[in-house]
């Protein structure tokens, strides 16, 4: 993300040599990376961590219990910050709020970023991270209402997953579970049931590769109660990372 003159990364999935191709593709070299905040442990959010620490001072935000189950799998020690789960915090132009959400990690947490003053240059923004949840605890429900970027995770297609020959049940189980991921349709819904909301911008995203379909989520999506008049829908190609406007 680029904002108020600073560029952050939250989450770093894939190895160093990939991310640093596409943040190159976006116009950022990963020398001019300000610092990377990690919501959780899994692989799918940190395997570039490794790549991306011989940047030495470059730093990595993350709570206690992540930084935990990182540490041992790393030969060196990143430039560690460490922070509270619901507590705040500054980092440059942004306060950052981290919060608490239900899945299957040791601490995983949404971010919520707010940065700008009221000032035509630097006006007042807001963006809410939230993948990686089973459901969605009114807490969360409240950040995601505030923010006006929102990135969500639209996870799965609830009957791909059931129909997958590759995963086995208890798997199947555990992605559908109250510390899983929310599916297409839990998305829909939860977004659906959101009064005063003060999106600009959806990004949805985390499309599982084999259990999701573009084409489904922009179909579906595009439904959307005040999608292309308060605001506009993007779904991010899990392949390419690239966002495509619904
Ligand atoms: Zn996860
Ligand atoms: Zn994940």
């Amino acid at each position: 993300m680029q904002a108020a003159g600073s560029s952050i990364l939250i989450d770093a999935g894939m190895s160093g040599k990939k991310l640093e191709l596409l943040l190159k593709e976006e116009g950022v070299s990963a020398e001019g990376l300000d610092a990377v905040f990690l919501t959780h442990e899994h692989n799918d959010h940190s395997a570039g961590v490794r790549g991306l620490s011989k940047f030495g001072r470059l730093p990595f935000f993350a709570n206690q219990d992540t930084i935990q189950a990182l540490q041992p799998k790393l030969q060196k020690r990143p430039n560690w910050k460490i922070f509270e789960t619901g507590k705040q915090f500054s980092f440059g132009p942004f306060t950052i709020h981290p919060f608490s959400v239900p899945h299957d990690a040791y601490d995983p947490v949404g971010f919520f970023f707010e940065w700008g003053e009221d000032d035509l240059f630097n006006p007042p923004s807001s963006l809410a991270w939230v993948t990686d949840l089973g459901y969605v605890p009114t807490l969360v429900k409240e950040r995601i209402r505030q923010a006006k970027i929102l990135v969500v995770e639209a996870n799965h297609c609830s009957k791909m997953l059931e129909e997958d020959p590759k995963r086995p049940w208890s798997l199947k189980q555990r992605i559908r579970g109250r510390h899983g991921h929310l599916s297409n349709d839990n998305t829909f819904d939860m977004l659906e049931s959101i009064e005063g909301s003060c999106w600009e911008k959806i990004f949805l995203m985390h499309l599982s590769k084999d259990c999701n379909d573009i084409t489904k989520v922009r179909q579906r999506f595009s439904k959307l109660k005040g999608q292309g008049s308060r605001f506009s829908t993007f779904v991010v190609d899990p392949t390419t990372a690239k966002s495509i406007r619904i």
